[in-house]
């Protein structure tokens, strides 16, 4: 869901309320008294209040939230998501460790023995299908690329094993938790249930109703390069068109398979000042497979816009746009709202593919040209005949002409492509002179690979936020009594 910029959270203010949201728990608690613990059962039960809470908070970080995902963009809140779901694992497997240790340490068959209870017993069964349903949700993620299932069923497993650990996770603490039995911390917990529920219903329920009652139709496809389509779809009468910005993404769905759990998501590569959008879409497997196919008067459901790979978000002299591959269709975008709006800014375009054949759009970007300050840059891997571009990779020397002349300080440079692409160039154009804030990069998949200096300063960022959540729980406990 899409929030308009003002509504969109700070990064530090996300930060803030992340931390105070999954704290609330262990603060509800040490605000009453239960039965007297010892240090070792304080720290599992402030481990296991805050792990379920975060847990929880981990369906808001999908990049459906656009309050929440709004300011930071797809690829920053994929990156929490996935630092976050650690931390939500580590603390959850080390609360029931917790509770035996000190059984453990005392007399190791004694506490192997309340470990095995803890496992088996009825009394903590919804406790240990959560964590089950926890494991093999993490394990299914970290091994996604290499399992044989098909995305749809991956992304189907996650929502249904994200489900079941939230739910008996919540069962567990209403059934057993010591705190959960003091009237404010139950409270909470019927809250969390509540929200877990209302966010499901929106991203299942709410979504699927206005897929169906917002249609639009496919007006045309046509070919723009090897294995590459342009959609243009137009809104059914009727349909109100929103508002978004150029460089964008929707979430599409075809035909009748208009369930959000089907949707794929593509940029926009369109300005906003033309009715309707365009999207191009290259080949990679079943669905985008059959989009060349599909026949005009199709209908289409789009959820959107989402992402803020845009430029109005910076303020720049000089506008930098980078593009390998399929990334040229958010660049698209961009440079068409460009020309629509006559953007008096010196503009540089470096296009990389793999093969001439590769290349979408080139008259047009040549006539942008016409009406743009905007020098060029087509970089192919293979030669081949007729082929006027520079042959090989958009290096430090390459990078380095296409920014001659702008002042590194004041440019923007927007870059969308596959992740080895991104991470080197993004490098690079921190050496040429690039503040690290103006290089702003969307990815097209959310798998690992190799990072960029900018991955890992979000890396190390994200991390502090778990220092941070890490060591208020220590001393938060220390109030538990
Ligand atoms: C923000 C964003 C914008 C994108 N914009 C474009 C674009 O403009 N043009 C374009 O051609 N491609 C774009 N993609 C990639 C596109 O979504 C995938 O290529 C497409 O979904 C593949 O689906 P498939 O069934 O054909 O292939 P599959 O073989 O099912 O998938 C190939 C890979 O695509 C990814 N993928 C598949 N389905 C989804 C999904 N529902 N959600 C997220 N990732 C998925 C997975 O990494 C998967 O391994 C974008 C991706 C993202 C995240």
């Amino acid at each position: 869901m899409e929030t308009s910029r003002a509504m969109r959270l700070s990064g530090p203010a996300l930060a803030a309320l992340y931390i105070l949201v999954c704290l609330t728990p262990v603060i509800l608690a040490a605000a009453g008294t239960v039965a007297p613990l010892d240090p070792w059962e304080v720290g599992a039960a402030a481990l296991g209040l805050a792990g379920l809470t975060a847990m929880a908070v981990q369906f808001v970080t999908s990049g459906r939230f656009g309050i929440v995902s709004g300011r930071l963009g797809i690829d920053k809140i994929m990156a929490f998501h996935k630092i976050a779901a650690r931390w939500v694992m580590l603390g959850l497997v080390l609360h029931p460790v917790l509770y035996v240790l000190p059984t453990w340490l005392d007399d190791p068959a004694l506490g192997q023995e309340r470990f095995i209870a803890y496992l088996t017993l009825p009394h903590y069964r919804s406790g240990v299908v959560a964590l089950g349903s926890l494991f093999l949700l993490v394990l299914s993620s970290l091994l996604r690329e290499r399992l044989p299932w098909r995305y749809e069923i991956w992304r189907a497993s996650h929502l249904i094993l994200g489900a079941v650990a939230v739910g008996a996770g919540l069962h567990h603490a209403l059934t057993t938790g010591r705190f959960s039995a003091a009237g404010l911390v139950e409270a909470f917990w019927w809250l969390v249930a509540l929200a877990v529920a209302a966010v499901l219903a929106i991203l299942y329920g709410w979504r699927w109703l206005m897929l169906h009652r917002r249609p639009w139709r496919l007006a045309s496809v046509r070919k723009v390069a090897d294995r590459m389509w342009e959609l243009d779809i137009q809104p059914e009468p009727g349909n109100p068109a929103w508002p978004y910005e150029a460089g964008q993404f929707v979430w599409m769905t075809v035909g009748d398979r208009r369930f959000p759990l089907f949707d794929h998501p593509f940029s926009i590569a369109d300005s906003p000042s033309r009715a309707g959008i365009s999207l191009i879409v290259k080949e990679a497997g079943d669905f985008t497979g059959a989009i060349g196919r599909l026949e005009p008067g199709t209908p289409i459901g789009i959820d959107g816009p989402y992402g803020e790979f845009v430029l109005a978000a910076h303020d720049a002299k000089a506008v930098v746009l980078l593009a390998g591959g399929v990334g040229i269709a958010p660049i698209m975008g961009l440079l068409r709202d460009m020309v629509a709006r006559r953007d008096p800014r010196p503009v540089r375009l470096a296009y990389a593919a793999g093969t001439p054949v590769n290349f979408a759009c080139l008259d047009e970007i040549e006539t942008a040209g016409r009406m743009l300050d905007l020098r060029t840059m087509f970089a192919s891997e293979e030669d081949a005949e007729g082929w006027a571009g520079v042959v090989g990779r958009l290096d430090r020397q390459r990078l380095a002409e296409l920014l001659e002349g702008l002042d590194p300080r004041q440019t923007i440079a927007l870059m969308c492509g596959p992740g080895p692409m991104v991470t080197a160039v993004s490098d690079t154009l921190l050496d040429l002179g690039l503040p690290i804030d103006n290089v702003v990069y969307e990815r097209f998949d959310y798998g690992g690979g190799v990072t960029s200096r900018l991955d890992r300063r979000r890396a190390l960022q994200f991390a502090g936020i778990g220092v941070a959540l890490a060591a208020m729980l220590g001393l938060l406990a220390v109030f538990i009594r």
